[in-house]
């Protein structure tokens, strides 16, 4: 058996970054870049108003009150050919340029206006409320980076940056294959022993979730022939994942009939609870990783080892854990990695607390439904103490 980390390390190395592709940055959330975006125009442009007021020269309001004359009226979006003069003032309004002669804005509540003329009651320094060229960036600075995970914001920043596209990793398809005779998916027609398949749906909205395109293989029954059929839809995917039937039992089927149909192994069995069975190889040609079947280790495996290989493919950092102290103390005595649902409670300083959340056999989805995540408590101690910080995921 190998450690989380060992396992975790050579299930990655073999994955290659997908290509690049253009898209429209109204399709990026999500997306991880493939460049590094550089800016397409300056910001602001121009030097600009950040105020609705009267473009002044400084001098003039030196002393106040200050008498000036009204020779041109600014809005947004608009220009003034002219100058401002000694003695004069342009009415102007929040994000139009600053004309030329003009060196200050005063805002309006500190104005009296008289018809074609305004009385400035109170001065303004020499660029005041002046957004001056470039402030915020100019033509040509590199803003995003190659690698990064595009959010709402840096959505924004691109569209600020006059790129209406962008070049990212494609997404990568991940085939999802469950295997499980008793095994239905919702809402189909179910015998009387049988459960509804939840993992492949969970699995499915967690890879797009994060980024991936979920390619459902459907449900495959646990037979060497109906196995192999249904894994061979997985040709063209980018990483096949299967859940079920990778234990030691003999309706098990996943490793030993693959094997003789194009399944290389690298290792199978992590030294961690729940998930031992974790099988990682590569299935003609294409990584796969298979998930034992129970949903919570399913889950655990997904976020521990799946998305980290989808991150991968798109060319990303995966994200690291939340750290979080124990709530309360917890006895593990397998010589193996524990992961534990925990729901986060706050104390009364609003501190976050993993608060552990065992679960109890056959109550795996109300760990699930009232839970938040798992911490990872590493081999060695036998008993973890309340206030013991370690990793924390969420789901
Ligand atoms: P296995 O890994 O095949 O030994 O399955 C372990 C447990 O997970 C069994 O109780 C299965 O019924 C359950 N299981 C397997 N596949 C699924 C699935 N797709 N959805 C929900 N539970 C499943
Ligand atoms: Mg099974």
């Amino acid at each position: 058996m190998i450690s989380v980390e060992e396992a975790l390390a050579r299930l990655l190395a073999p994955l290659q970054v997908l290509p690049a592709e253009q898209i429209s940055i109204s399709d990026a959330v999500g997306r991880v870049l493939a460049e590094d975006v550089a800016a397409r125009r300056t910001q602001p442009p121009f030097a600009a108003s950040a105020m609705d007021g009267y473009a002044v020269r400084a001098a003039d309001v030196e002393k106040v009150p200050a008498n000036l004359k009204i020779v041109a009226e600014i809005p947004a979006g608009a220009g003034f050919g002219g100058i401002i003069g000694k003695g004069e003032a342009a009415r102007i309004f929040t994000g139009a340029p600053l004309p030329e002669g003009a060196d200050t804005i005063v805002i309006q509540e500190d104005t009296e206006r008289d018809g074609d003329a305004v009385r400035v009651v109170e001065g303004a320094k020499k660029g005041t409320y002046v957004r001056r060229a470039g402030l915020d960036f100019a033509e040509g600075d590199v803003l995003l980076h190659a690698g990064a995970r595009m959010t709402p914001r840096h959505v924004g920043l691109a569209a600020a940056m006059n790129r209406p596209w962008l070049f990212v990793y494609r997404r990568p398809a991940v085939g999802i294959l469950s295997t499980a005779d008793e095994v239905v998916m919702p809402g189909d027609p179910i015998g009387p022993h049988q459960i509804v398949s939840s993992n492949a749906l969970a699995l499915a909205a967690f890879v797009t979730a994060c980024g991936g395109v979920p390619v459902g293989l459907g449900n495959a029954p646990d037979d060497a022939d109906a196995l192999r059929r249904f894994a061979a839809g997985a040709r063209g995917v980018d990483l096949l994942v299967s859940t079920g039937g990778v234990s030691v039992g003999e309706h098990d089927l996943v490793r030993g009939v693959l094997s003789e149909d194009g399944l290389e192994i690298d290792f199978w069995e992590i030294a961690m609870r729940p998930g031992k069975p974790l099988m990682s190889g590569s299935y003609r040609g294409t990584p796969m990783l298979g998930l034992p079947g129970n949903p919570v280790s399913t889950l655990v495996c997904l976020i521990r080892y799946v998305i980290p290989a989808i991150a991968e493919a798109m060319g990303t950092q995966r994200m690291l854990p939340e750290r979080m102290a124990l709530a309360a103390p917890v006895t593990f005595q397998p010589p193996l990695t524990y992961f534990l649902p925990v729901t986060i409670e706050h104390d009364d300083w609003g501190r976050p607390w993993a608060n552990p959340r065992p679960p109890n056999g056959s109550g795996d989805f109300l760990s699930l439904a009232g839970t938040d995540g798992f911490v990872e408590l590493p081999p060695g101690p036998n008993t973890y103490a309340k206030g013991f910080v370690t990793s924390m995921y969420r789901w």
